[in-house]
Parts: structure tokens; sequence; C-alpha cells
């Protein structure tokens, strides 16, 4: 495949203004280097496309921001990065279960623009994300400066392991999940979730926001608090994590 031009000419998806585009990624590339630096070039990215796993050099991009906005979204991207690198490094620790400091605020930020960038790329690495129109702009502006992330959804941080335990503890941060979306119900109201997986992280969002009630559960970020105990989540406990998912993961670690 031809080296992609680093921009071209276009309409930034954020600010709106004629500029030139930066070739970007949704999910940002450093989670895609650390694993392809030790496989190859290549990292293992599970979608629910009719090829649902690839060993691939493939990591998402597009032209979708000006340079400005981009740098703006860097700054959510290079502290989920630190963040998820430093933490995953005392988690496997698997006997550690201490308060961490987050920013939750910037964690949230982060989240929500990683599938707002998700959605609205035509990178088909993404098609499992379907958001409509509506919800995409719901993304757009709960991660801009003058709102707050929480108030329209909620956002989940959890350390994805096997109950099973046929996923290996040291293999789960190898596999990328691409952004994937489901419908639930809750109280009998509807509401749209979205999930990918990086590092051995289940990162989640849901709109709307989550009942009062449910705020302190710690399953969900609270923008209250400075420091998080980051809950380990059963695969098998996660409805919306697909068998196709689970039965790809389990090739890929067979091979
Ligand atoms: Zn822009």
């Amino acid at each position: 495949m031809a080296k992609k031009k680093t921009s071209t000419a276009g309409t930034c998806k954020l600010c709106a203004e004629e500029k030139n585009l930066r070739w970007s990624h949704a999910i940002p590339n450093s989670f895609f280097r650390d694993i392809q630096r030790k496989n190859n070039g290549q990292s293992i990215l599970l979608t629910t496309t009719p090829e649902p796993i690839r060993r691939t050099n493939e990591s998402g991009g597009d032209y979708l921001l000006c340079d400005r906005c981009e740098r703006d979204m860097n700054i959510f991207d290079a502290y989920a990065y630190n963040w998820m690198t430093d933490t995953r490094a005392r988690l496997v620790n698997t006997k550690f279960r201490g308060r961490i400091e987050l920013n939750h605020n910037r964690m949230a930020r982060f989240i929500a623009s990683t599938f707002w960038r998700c959605a609205i790329s035509d990178n088909q690495i993404y098609d499992s994300l379907k958001v409509s129109a509506d919800e995409i702009d719901i993304l757009r502006r709960s991660f801009l400066d003058e709102h707050d992330p929480f108030h329209n959804m909620s956002f989940g941080l959890a350390d994805l392991y096997d109950g099973e335990g046929f996923i290996d503890r040291a293999a789960m941060p190898n596999v990328i999940i691409s952004p994937t979306s489901w419908l639930g119900t809750r109280k009998r109201a509807r509401y749209i979730g979205m999930f990918f997986v990086v590092k051995g992280f289940f990162v989640s969002l849901v709109v709307p926001r989550v009942a009062y009630s449910q705020r302190n559960d710690p399953t969900f970020l609270n923008r209250k608090k400075t420091h998080i105990v980051v809950p380990r989540m059963d695969i098998r406990s996660l409805p919306m994590f697909k068998a196709v998912h689970r039965a790809t993961m389990l090739k890929f670690i067979a091979e």
C-alpha cells in the first residue's frame, strides 16, 4: 500500500474551516504502535465486519481534522495513553488494587472524542460503531471546552479479564477491539452504549447518562473523584461483548 500523504485540503470536521487536513487516527496510533513493535509491524484488530480478525498494519487513519484541532485532541490522547500505559504496568501485579490518580475530566474527553472521531471516519475498521447524526453531535459537544462531558453521558473504564481463563492476562493488552455500539434498555428507557478495548482496558460510554443513584457505581467514572480503583470486569459479564469477539480472540491466542 502506498504511503498516505500526511495532509490534504478539505473541511475540518471540528472547526468546519477550509484547511489542510492531517492524516489522523481515531484511536491514537500510539496504541497500535506498541503492539506492532512487538509483532513484526502488525497488530491484532477485532471488528464485527466480515473479516473479524486481522493481523494488520492498519491503524484506522483518515483525513479529519486541521492541524490546530488535531493538536487539541492530542492533549486528551497523550493523557489517556500515558495513564493507561502506567496503570497497565501497575495492574500486571494482580494483587494491586490500590487507588490511582485519574483526571476524570480529561479521560472523559478522550473517550468522547475517540468515539466521535471513529463515528465520523470513513475508515471501514470503525463500521461496527453505528451512531445517528444526533448522537454524533452529542459526542462532539461533550469534549469541547465549554461543555461538561458528564452532562449527557456516563463513562466506564475497567480492567478486562476472561473469567474462564482461556485468554491469558498477558495477552489481553495485545488485542485492539475496534469501537462497537449496542442498544440497551434501562428501566424501560432506551440507551446507546459504545465500547472499545485497548491495553486490556474496556473503555465505554453510554448516552444518556446513568441515573443519579447509579453514579457511585465503581464501574462508572465519577467526575467528583480524583482517584480511581480500576474495577475488574469479566468478559463473560458483558453481553455486548459479542461472541465473535471472544471466538476470534481465542483463535488469535491459539495461533
Ligand atoms: Zn479544525
